[in-house]
């Protein structure tokens, strides 16, 4: 093969113009980003010399990362023994965007969320290109670990093309060489060289040596035991692992002998990453069998909402001759999983404990914001163990409780639950301000009654499921007949015993039934959601991810001591049924209004003329 010239691919040349022009002042994550990997290099190696024979050996006793400066030709090199590239690896990954964290940067810079560049060059890491940050000449030298593959030799200078040739290397692994840019001969310098590697690599468990020495720890942090770990250490170790630069919310540090043995250094992100809703998101911890790498992501480790949980998990009973995907059906990780959902269970309960219902910035209050909504989810699915450690996580916001009072938990609800009130009610909605107009709201204001309000498309299931906390219903406003004791019965009421027949029949096509209401002060009227069926929030939330779903018909009920209700009854009464009925139907119109929810506003609109049009010549009619 002799040299060939070839383009980086549109994206890749967009990242590297980025690069060269980086204004980011922590240009030393390039080291970060080229050890890194080195490190997965020498895993996968690692890995495969536990499958095949006759690989391409090291020379040295021992694999590892040599970092080597020359203050001369203002170089850095960076080498190590891992699997190394064949000519066509190089050309495919060096010339592409394939892998996670570049690709995750470019489609956040797509996303047009680009004004922050810098901030974002460090939260994912570039990978190879931050060479360019502070390189302006890239020289790869790389053997494949497999026998019959020929030494490539890869240059760039990162301006539109990169060249491929054979190269010389003659024992496995890949050596990069930085010709430092003007800017960035500073770095050329063991002593820096050395503290960055402790700052940002100190964990990785392969040796790494600056101009011969070990900079590194390389301690299995997550195999020791707890008591021997400062929080310190966790910290940094979670910062290393994630590019994150706060710290985390929650570490859960697991270290569990029989009669499965495992290790597990778990945290929760003081943030919600980007991509917590994405599906395709790559989730879950990374997995070791006894210290190497099986799986960056191993998303069967903890169940799926779990998956905001960052961290390692380290195992001497996951067999190693088995693929990949093979390891995680094993029973053995379903063992493990289990018991980790639990740990963390556990440890979020006694943060959670230990807030109260105090409001933001306080550590539960501030995991919840971030993973509530994906922890209800979590309700939906976990078993009935975790469900039971799941109840007092949840948080609510309520009627009494704005925003700013914080969030309240099921046990706070009840203890604070007025005399007589059997129930703990809930609205759901579609927001905060939407669930207060509502006049489902009414009676139970009234009565001084505090309601939970439910404003995540995931209360829906949630609900579902939840109908009982601590021997008390949930029940919802808007569902059902409402048996509130009436307080207030010197109001007029009119009879409706003929009137709700006649107007049933009347709206036959539009309502399930009509009857009187309890839940209303203000109100004339409204709808509410039949015993059994979806609710009308269900409705409307599956309407809005385009699933087909038959409307189940509501209950209108009527407050009979509403002046126009008694004004109804009695235009009905003394047969004037010609402007009753329009009325009534208005009355209908008039309550799907009330919800933002009318179905064809046209048909509304036109009966709304007729009805004003008649209004209006009465009001002409009638004797002055
Ligand atoms: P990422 O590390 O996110 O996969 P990079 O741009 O850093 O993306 O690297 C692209 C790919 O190039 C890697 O996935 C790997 O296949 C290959 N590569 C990079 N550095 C090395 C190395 N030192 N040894 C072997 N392969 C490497």
């Amino acid at each position: 093969m002799t040299a060939r010239e070839l383009g980086f691919k549109a994206e890749v040349q967009q990242l590297l113009d980025l690069m060269i022009h980086s204004l980011y002042s922590d240009r030393e994550i390039f080291l970060r980003e080229l050890v890194s990997n080195a490190a997965d290099a020498l895993d996968k190696a690692h890995f495969m010399g536990l499958t095949h024979d006759n690989l391409v050996d090291i020379v040295g006793d021992a694999p590892g990362i040599r970092i080597t400066s020359d203050e001369e030709a203002g170089t850095i090199t960076i080498e190590d023994d891992g699997v190394g590239l064949t000519a066509e690896e190089a050309e495919e990954n060096l010339g592409t965007i394939a892998h996670s964290g570049s690709k995750a940067f470019i489609e956040k810079l797509k996303a047009g969320e680009g004004s922050d560049t810098p901030d974002l060059i460090g939260q994912f890491g570039v990978g190879f290109y931050a060479s360019f940050m502070v390189a302006d000449r890239v020289v790869v030298e790389s053997r494949s670990v497999l026998p019959d593959a020929e030494p490539v030799r890869w240059i760039s200078e990162g301006k539109g093309t990169f060249t491929v040739e054979v190269g010389e290397r003659t024992t496995r692994g890949t050596s990069i060489t930085l010709h430092m840019r003007d800017d960035a001969t500073d770095f050329v310098n063991p002593h820096t060289l050395n503290h960055i590697v402790r700052k940002h690599s100190n964990f990785l468990p392969w040796p790494i040596l600056v101009d011969g020495e070990k900079a590194n720890t390389g301690k299995a942090l997550w195999a020791e035991q707890p008591s021997q770990v400062s929080t310190e250490e966790t910290n940094e170790f979670y910062k290393t692992l994630t590019n994150d630069f706060e710290e985390p919310a929650l570490t859960v540090h697991v270290s569990v002998d029989s009669p499965l043995q495992y290790h597990a250094l778990l945290f929760i992100p003081n943030n919600r990453p980007y991509d917590l809703f994405n599906p395709e998101a790559t989730v879950g911890p990374r997995l070791y069998a006894r210290r190497v790498l099986i799986a960056e992501n191993a998303d069967d480790m903890l169940p799926k909402w779990l998956r905001f949980v960052r961290g390692v998990v380290d195992s001497e009973d996951i067999q190693l001759n088995v693929s990949r995907e093979m390891v995680q059906k094993t029973p053995v990780v379903r063992k493990i999983r289990d018991a980790l959902t639990k740990r963390i269970l556990k440890q979020l309960g006694k943060l959670a404990k230990k807030d109260g219902v105090a409001g933001e910035g306080t550590p539960y209050a501030d995991v919840w914001n971030n993973f509530g909504v994906v922890l209800k989810e979590g309700y939906y699915h976990a078993s009935s163990k975790e469900k039971e450690l799941l109840l007092p996580l949840l948080r609510f916001n309520t009627l009494s409780h704005d925003d700013d009072e914080g969030l309240m938990s099921l046990a706070q609800y009840k203890e604070n639950m007025s005399e007589g009130q059997d129930n703990i009610w809930f609205i759901t909605a579609e927001s905060r301000t939407a669930a207060l107009a509502s006049p489902h709201l009414e009676a139970l204001k009234a009565k001084g009654y505090d309601v939970l309000l439910l404003t995540d498309p995931v209360d829906e299931w949630l609900t579902n499921l939840l109908t009982e906390f601590d021997g008390t219903e949930l029940k919802s406003v808007a569902r059902g007949q409402l048996d509130l004791d009436e307080d207030d019965d010197s109001a007029e009421k009119a009879d409706l015993g003929a009137f709700t027949p006649w107007l049933k029949d009347l709206m036959s096509n539009d309502v399930a039934d009509v009857r009187t209401s309890t839940r209303l002060t203000d109100s004339a009227c409204v709808l509410v959601d039949a015993d059994d069926g979806i609710s009308s929030n269900m409705e409307r939330i599956l309407k809005g991810v385009n699933q087909d779903v038959t409307a189940s018909k509501r209950v209108l009920e009527l407050n009979a001591k509403h002046p126009l209700i008694r004004d109804l009854v009695a235009l009905h009464e003394a047969g004037k049924s010609d402007v009753a009925e329009p009325l009534a139907r208005m009355l209908y119109d008039d309550a799907m209004l009330l919800e933002g929810a009318v179905k064809e506003p046209a048909a509304v609109g036109r009966r709304l003329q007729a009805l004003l049009a008649q209004v209006a010549s009465s009001a002409l009619n009638a004797p002055a």
